[in-house]
């Protein structure tokens, strides 16, 4: 099976609600597709949302990427000498992580489809489904708690909220969901790097003194304050989990070293794809410490990927894959199914994506 061709498109997807974090609003998701074409006749896919305000990653800048630097080392490529391919994918171009975790997920659908078989038995096989939680926008706290109980009517025991733009905003909110909301529901908050850590430290055990009882917190401080993070780690009650922070192995592994979060996210458009989210799962094996798998506004290709990896890998054991869930319409064929928070996958080979609904991909190159 040689990459023939590989070819660009974008797809726009409306969201239920717009979806709203302290750095951000947007209410439709605006993916870059990749579909590499075989000589046998095989279509490999993959997704990549441009997350500038994360990953620095732009639409213009993943098509880029491909045009000027991945296809050049793909194209002509045997799927079957798999680590040259990834090897090659990983070296043509540094950081642009999006692009080269659409690449990666669209080499690794060719992989088991040339070998019939789906990517997450490939992997490991740990599972064969797995249930998500799902987020809540960051509104008034009345508003907040009305969609946390809609969340818990269509299923879902695990809410994701986004908190950070004003402390004693966030307690309210918080507070009115856990008075809204059956005991048993777990609820983890994302501060998307909003404190300082002090103030983190302060915001947590405050949460936690007034009964909120915080899972986890996502990435209470800046990216690159490592050491600050792990001040918040040694001295919040709620354990911290370390997104924005972790980008490739490399970060994870640092992280891990120094004891600075409780938690590591994996992310396939931080980490350029599931070769690299693999090794961050080894090291956390190592490391004895449980991952999240998360996704941005992605559609379901990527999320599909995503899913393959939590379904391979014990060590993945928080999963907020909500993407194609928050999408109003879903324009893919095949994939993952999404039933609100219960996510399965099928037998198809590789990642069982079938294809992007005619007229909803519009083909760029
Ligand atoms: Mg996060």
């Amino acid at each position: 099976m040689k990459i023939t061709e590989i070819r660009i498109g974008r797809i726009s997807v409306p969201l239920r609600v717009p979806f709203k974090t302290a750095l951000r609003s947007v209410d439709s998701v605006e993916d870059v597709v990749f579909e590499f074409h075989t000589d046998t006749g095989a279509v490999g896919y993959g997704e990549a949302p441009p997350t500038g305000v994360i990953t620095g990653d732009t639409t213009g800048s993943i098509i880029g990427a491909m045009q000027d630097h991945i296809r050049k080392v793909l194209i002509g490529r045997e799927v079957d000498a798999f680590e040259n391919c990834t090897r090659a994918l990983n070296g043509c171009i540094v950081k642009n992580t999006s692009a080269k975790a659409a690449a990666d997920m669209a080499l690794w659908d060719l992989y088991g489809q040339l070998h019939k078989i789906p990517v997450y038995k490939l992997l490991g096989s740990a599972r064969k489904s797995i249930v998500t939680d799902i987020t809540i926008s960051v509104n008034d706290p009345e508003e907040m708690a009305r969609d946390a109980i809609d969340a818990v009517k269509r299923g879902y025991d695990c809410l994701k909220v986004k908190v950070g733009s004003n402390p004693a905003l966030d307690v309210a909110r918080l507070a009115a969901i856990r008075a809204a909301v059956p005991k048993d529901i777990c609820v983890r908050i994302d501060a998307n790097q909003a404190w300082k850590p002090k103030e983190a430290v302060r915001i947590l055990n405050e949460m936690q003194e007034k009964g909120l009882d915080i899972e986890f917190v996502e990435q209470p401080v800046i990216a690159h304050d490592f050491e600050g993070l792990k001040y918040v780690t040694e001295r919040s009650y709620v354990p911290v989990l370390a997104d924005e922070s972790v980008f490739s192995p490399e970060d994870a592994l640092k992280i891990m070293q120094m004891g600075a979060a409780d938690l590591v996210n994996i992310k396939l458009m931080k980490c350029g794809g599931i070769t690299n989210a693999l090794k961050i799962a080894s090291a956390a094996e190592v490391y004895g410490v449980e991952c999240m798998i998360g996704c941005m506004l992605e559609a379901k290709i990527s999320v599909t990927a995503a899913v393959h990896l939590a379904c391979a890998k014990q060590i993945i054991t928080k999963i907020d894959l909500d993407g194609p869930v928050l999408c109003r319409e879903d324009h893919i064929l095949g994939g993952a199914l999404f039933n609100e928070k219960e996510i399965s996958l099928t037998n198809a080979p590789g990642l069982g994506i079938e294809g992007v609904m005619a007229g909803k991909i519009r083909y760029i190159d």
